[in-house]
């Protein structure tokens, strides 16, 4: 029996696993939930959902990821900053040490399947030190049938032990926190860190490098979601700007909130649940991931939870801004089971513009449409030592930088020939400031960024006036329904206008310097969009 059960494991053979002492294979939610509570790894909450605390990490540890530089994967690989390389070697030297750090312990293993397209799925096994990841590995992959469980072949294998430690003295690890990836060995080990995003964030890397080199699929860090004519749309964009929050939608139904690959035959989702970011999460504007902080089978991550009501509370921040709740997808009222959908009509990018000089939404040409995915524009509000924040662009490629193993190029091009022969509709959304920069005006209206999404995508939009704004040259529309005119160009709502032509200057001036590297794999319309 492999499902459902507890038994002694086999079949971890092959990566040196022999001595540990129970395997949990595949275990049920209700089976892990159990073993969370008696291993005291969480607690569950007033009305079912499970609270757990990730410790040191309440985010992903960008500096501690590697990838292992070996002749296979070498030349392919875009080195730098990113994809920081790792020594076979030492890679070889850190899981010795891991393994013999397995030896004796309770192991946790959820057999999956990266990928909801049956021609394209991985198989992958997750191997886990903590009931509760495993339980994160159930909820956010593929599930796989009993019956695919028998003859379960995982092509790649993630072993996550938070609780061992690298020597960065020995290892040449940063630090205690490690993440890496070895494409030779099919394996990716993770020590040092709890926070469970970096077990799905590992899996995407390595999607991103293999379905574009394999199967010339682009790969693409989007939310994506379907309207009742059957329309498909992708969300781009960068964290804490929107895809998950925009694409549930009571009108369009859910294909997944953060990871897609696009085919010949059309979109699919490479998971099989959504981790949404719950801080001040509001049960009017957000209702369907509100509901899913109340239910069985929830993991809430950092949220703050009283040990004696068990009630919890989405507003407090005091363990991190970025608490998280992973729920299986079935946790949405309106999905697409199959995770898959026919080629997007339309593509939208979001950016949470703190300097609030990017109009809440605008129509892109091709070329443009292009230039904002290589730069890949959101900005973060910053604090600083005194207290005071400010806004701090960031340009992350493709909107997702940190998970792009290949060069941008390639997936830009990718994309490119996909707008083309698709006629794909690109948009630019502004889910930031408005009024003025962070500090002075206020973000968007979550009902407004809704509103101007759903124009867009039925056609709304496009049957009316579009005005060209001149700092960015981006086409804007001068009505849409539920969102009151003087939003829409945002040089309206600044009161200091020369306020707003001295930021939108600075903003495009970032723009340029930064797409400078871009230049020399891009037609001159492109890199002359800005
Ligand atoms: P990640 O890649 O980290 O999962 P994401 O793109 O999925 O990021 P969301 O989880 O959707 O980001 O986060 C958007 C956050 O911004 C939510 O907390 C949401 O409540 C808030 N928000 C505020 N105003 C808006 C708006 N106008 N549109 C979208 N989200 C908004
Ligand atoms: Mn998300």
């Amino acid at each position: 029996m492999k499902f459902n059960d507890v038994t002694r494991g086999s079949g971890l053979e092959e990566h040196g696993i022999t001595n540990a002492n129970l395997i949990y294979w595949t275990p049920p939610t209700a089976v892990l939930y159990e073993l969370i509570v008696k291993r005291g790894e969480g607690l569950v909450s007033h009305l079912g959902a499970i609270s757990v605390k990730t410790g040191h990490y309440t985010g992903r540890a960008a500096n501690e990821k590697f990838i292992v530089d070996e002749p296979g994967t070498n030349k392919n690989i875009a080195w730098g900053k990113v994809n920081k390389p790792f020594e076979s070697a030492r890679f070889d030297g850190l899981y010795n040490r891991m393994l013999a750090y397995m030896h004796g312990k309770d192991l946790f293993v959820q057999d999956c399947y990266a990928g909801a397209d049956k021609e394209h799925r991985l198989p992958i096994r997750i191997i886990t030190e903590k009931a509760w990841h495993s339980l994160f590995a159930r909820n956010m992959f593929v599930r796989a049938t009993e019956g695919e469980l028998d003859n379960h072949r995982p092509q790649f294998t993630v072993i996550d032990m938070p609780n061992f430690h690298s020597i960065p003295s020995l290892d040449s690890t940063n630090s205690e926190a490690f993440i890496i990836i070895n494409f030779a060995k099919k394996l990716i080990i993770i020590g040092g860190t709890s926070y469970a995003g970096e077990i799905k964030k590992s899996i995407f890397t390595i999607l991103n490098y293999l379905l574009p080199i394999e199967k010339n699929i682009l790969s693409m860090h989007c939310s994506a979601n379907i309207g009742p004519k059957g329309d498909s749309a992708v969300f781009f964009g960068l964290s804490g700007t929107g895809k998950t929050t925009l694409s549930a939608d009571p009108y369009r139904s859910l294909i997944g909130d953060d990871e897609h690959g696009w085919d010949d035959k059309g979109i699919f989702n490479f998971e099989g649940g959504c981790y949404a970011k719950i801080i001040k999460l509001s049960k009017e504007a957000e209702p369907e991931i509100y509901e899913t902080t109340r239910r069985f089978g929830t993991i809430l991550e950092n949220v703050t939870i009283d040990t004696h009501t068990r009630r919890i509370d989405l507003d407090d921040d005091s363990f991190t801004e970025n608490t998280r709740a992973s729920y299986p997808l079935t946790h949405i009222p309106n999905i697409v089971l199959s995770g898959t959908a026919g080629h997007p009509k339309n593509i939208i990018m979001l950016t949470c513009d703190a300097y609030g000089v990017l109009p809440p939404i605008a129509r892109l040409t091709k070329e443009q449409a292009m230039y904002h995915f290589l730069s890949g524009y959101t900005a973060r509000v910053a604090g600083t030592e005194a207290g005071v924040k400010e806004p701090s662009a960031t340009f992350s490629t493709c909107f997702g930088g940190p998970f792009m193993a290949l060069n941008p190029a390639v997936y830009g091009e990718l994309l490119r020939k996909k707008i083309d022969e698709h006629n794909v509709s690109c948009w630019l959304v502004n889910t930031g400031w408005s009024g003025g920069p962070y500090g002075v005006g206020d973000r968007i209206k979550i009902a407004y960024s809704r509103a101007l999404v759903k124009a867009a995508l039925d056609g709304t939009l496009d049957s009316g006036v579009f005005e060209k704004e001149v700092f960015f040259g981006l086409d804007i529309p001068t009505v849409c329904p539920g969102v009151p005119a003087e939003v829409l160009n945002p040089r309206n709502t600044w009161s200091d206008k020369s306020l707003y032509d001295e930021t939108a200057g600075k903003l495009i001036a970032m723009f340029k310097e930064n797409f400078r590297k871009y230049a020399e794999y891009v037609t001159e319309d492109v890199s002359n969009v800005m």
